[in-house]
């Protein structure tokens, strides 16, 4: 339309340039705005500041990200994981895991202990909640710090066990499955720290072919009952977890 109506005017001579001249700036405002329409959405993000830049700077940015996301298809699983924190394995543990407990299995280091306390016991009526530690009958047991012993029991379930109170009566630590105690132990009695105790062994549930400490902690109730508290993983406090 524009070409028809320039040709003809040709021949009027003066009309020619002005009309050439507002054709080409109408044509130019409809090219400007279409160019300008075209580049709104991609420069949006980049708005305040792409006001003078024409350069297809912000288009490649915001495509790149929004092309790489989706195949990551688990959006809903990464933006859990910092939303729950860790266990706070030190505090449960109180200051327990900075007293440097020893491993009581004479001869078991840190590294080969493996955390039982979750597991369940008697066909999952109940929880573990201590530290199984096999190791081969005999096997002198270790009082993991000073204290007293408070209790020599023997139990049904534990076989032959002993109750320890820590020097500061917040916690009792408990033996279980003992082949027998120490000669000449006796309740009342000061321990040491590594002091033998008694003997690895399978009494009580234990099975016969898998002699093993069954040893557990818990923070005991203001009337320091030596068969009463709130047990602690003690393989967050062996293993030094803070
Ligand atoms: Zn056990």
């Amino acid at each position: 339309m524009n070409k028809g109506s320039a040709a003809s005017v040709k021949r009027e001579g003066g009309a020619l340039l002005v009309s050439a001249l507002v054709g080409f700036l109408v044509g130019a405002a409809v090219v400007a705005v279409l160019l300008w329409r075209d580049r709104e959405p991609t420069a949006r993000p980049a708005q305040p500041a792409a006001s003078a830049g024409p350069p297809p700077v912000p288009a490649p940015v915001p495509g790149a990200p929004r092309n790489t996301p989706p195949p990551a298809v688990t959006p809903a699983e990464t933006r859990s994981w910092p939303a729950i924190p860790l266990p706070p394995a030190g505090e449960r543990a109180g200051d327990l895991a900075e007293r440097g407990l020893l491993v009581p299995v004479q001869g078991v280091g840190r590294a080969a202990l493996r955390d039982t306390f979750g597991e369940t016991r008697g066909d999952g009526t109940r929880a573990h909640e201590a530290l199984d530690i096999l190791a081969p009958r005999g096997t002198p047991v270790l009082a993991v710090e000073g204290g007293t012993v408070r209790k020599l029991y023997a139990s049904e379930r534990g076989g032959l066990t002993l109750y320890q109170f820590d020097p500061s009566e917040t916690y009792a630590y408990y033996y279980a499955h003992l082949d027998r105690y120490a000669d000449g132990l006796a309740e009342g009695q000061e321990l040491t720290k590594g002091q033998v105790l008694g003997f690895v062994g399978s009494t009580g549930n234990a099975a016969p072919d898998a002699p093993h400490l069954h040893f557990a902690i818990f923070r005991l109730t203001p009337e320091k009952q030596w068969w009463k508290g709130d047990p602690i993983n003690p393989f967050e406090v062996l293993r030094g977890l803070r």
